[in-house]
């Protein structure tokens, strides 16, 4: 079944700032959204549980109420403990870097 909704450069269901579709009566979030990262400025989906949670609130809030608040986008937060060892990591990897730089 195909709901014509755009999709944008990264794959991704396309949204604004509101997290609506190219059919404003349309809301997405999540993992099949994507959105513009705010260190490289390229679209992209972000496979992660906080954004899609916070994007959930953000939806609802802007269902509910008409658009009121706007999604800011993530820069992919991810934090891992194997044993004794907990290895974080925010931001953009540099291989990520180099390719926005080129282009
Ligand atoms: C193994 C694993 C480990 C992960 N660990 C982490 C972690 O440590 N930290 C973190 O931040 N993120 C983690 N993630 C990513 C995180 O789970 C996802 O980013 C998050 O769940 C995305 O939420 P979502 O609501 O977009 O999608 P989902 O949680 O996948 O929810 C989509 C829902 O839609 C339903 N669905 C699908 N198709 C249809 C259909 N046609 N009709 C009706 N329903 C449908 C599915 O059954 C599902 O319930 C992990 C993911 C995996 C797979």
């Amino acid at each position: 079944m195909n709901a014509g909704l755009k999709i944008g450069t990264a794959r991704g269901i396309w949204v604004n700032e509101y997290l609506q579709t190219s059919d404003p009566s349309i809301y997405a979030v999540g993992d099949a959204i994507e959105f513009e990262n705010p260190i490289t400025h390229q679209s992209m989906i972000t496979y992660l549980a906080g954004p899609a949670n916070k994007q959930g609130r953000i939806c609802a809030n802007n269902v509910v109420l008409g658009n009121v608040q706007t999604y800011k986008g993530s820069i992919n937060t991810a934090i891992v403990k194997v044993f004794d060892m907990t290895v974080a990591t925010a931001g953009t990897a540099s291989k990520h870097l180099t390719t926005a730089d080129q282009t």
